[in-house]
């Protein structure tokens, strides 16, 4: 047993917990210095057309290159930066980074406008300086609004108070696309989706999961099928598009293809990889037009 913080309070002494609370307060503890010292990296992934495969848009993924850890994932220091606040300047600067090679995209790809998405996270988008934020990012950088799009889970739309926030109407009136992030996982307080102007809806993962490949032996739940299938439908009846994540398999790419998904997202058609990656991808395109 050891004293805790606070006269009387009692834990249980876990030296396994410790050690990882020492391990995740350090993390956080190098976060700042890390952000002064050019340590984070923007990873692209594909986000591509069921119909004909085009590469359509990337997500923006935030990654850490730790000089003792090597490249840290967005899972271990995201809710980190969060809790610290850190969360509004790193994620300014994913944003900014965002777009400057979105930009450059465009200038050397015209004919493939690819739309980057970046991630917002619940404290940047209730702060009402993000409507500045992100316009400020689309004019020093110069690319078009349409070609940025943000995504927000269903909690960060619904904001601390409960309410829908109003910086989303401002910022869709720039002209940027708005996406829900991990669609289906939140609170699905569905009446959001008539009162904000959102563009795409973002399958979680587990859905996808269930989606498989019709195996004629093997008995197979279909209830994961349905629940995309009604909540595709329910999207394009409210003219959003859909982007299934987390897609791993063909068989699953041409289940969502014909469940009238739009675009997937996933191993599949590529992980996270460097700008340069997607560089190249757009160069592979030009050269098969
Ligand atoms: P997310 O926005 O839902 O991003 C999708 C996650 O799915 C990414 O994890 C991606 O690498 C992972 N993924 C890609 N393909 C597959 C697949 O085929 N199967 C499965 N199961 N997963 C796949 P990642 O890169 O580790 O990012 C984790 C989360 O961290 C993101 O989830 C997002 O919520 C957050 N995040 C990342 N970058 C940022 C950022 O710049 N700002 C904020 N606020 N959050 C970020
Ligand atoms: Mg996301
Ligand atoms: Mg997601
Ligand atoms: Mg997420």
């Amino acid at each position: 047993w050891a004293k805790a913080e606070g006269r009387g309070r009692w834990a249980v002494y876990d030296p396994e917990r410790s050690a990882a609370d020492i391990a995740r307060s350090a993390l956080a503890a190098g976060l700042p210095a890390a952000l002064d010292r050019d340590e984070f990296v923007v990873h692209y992934q594909p986000i591509v057309s069921l119909l004909d495969g085009a590469m359509l848009a990337v997500e923006a993924l935030v990654r850490w290159r730790h000089p003792e850890l090597g490249l840290v994932g967005p899972d271990r220091f995201i809710g980190l930066a969060e809790e610290t606040g850190l969360i509004v300047r790193l994620g300014e600067w994913v944003l900014g980074q965002a777009c400057r090679d979105a930009r450059a995209w465009h200038r050397d790809f015209p004919a493939q406008p690819l739309v980057v998405s970046v991630n917002l996270a619940a404290r940047q988008a209730d702060d009402p300086a993000i409507v500045d934020t992100v316009a400020g990012a689309l004019s020093r950088t110069g690319l078009p609004a349409e070609l940025l799009q943000l995504e927000l889970t269903e909690s960060a739309v619904m904001g601390t108070a409960g309410e829908p926030l109003r910086s989303l109407r401002r910022l869709a009136g720039l002209g940027v696309r708005l996406a829900i992030d991990d669609f289906g996982t939140g609170y699905s307080n569905l009446a959001y989706l008539r009162r904000l102007p959102i563009h795409c809806l973002k399958l979680a993962g587990p859905f996808v999961e269930g989606i498989r490949a019709e195996e004629p032996d093997a008995p197979v739940d279909h209830r994961d099928e349905r629940i995309v299938d009604a909540l595709v439908r329910l999207a394009h009846a409210l003219e959003l598009s859909v982007t299934a994540e987390a897609v791993e398999t063909g068989a699953q790419a041409e289940r969502l293809r014909a469940l009238r998904c739009d675009t997937g997202q996933g191993r599949w058609f590529g992980p996270p990889m460097p700008a340069e990656e997607i560089t190249a991808r757009l160069r592979g395109g030009e050269a098969a037009a």
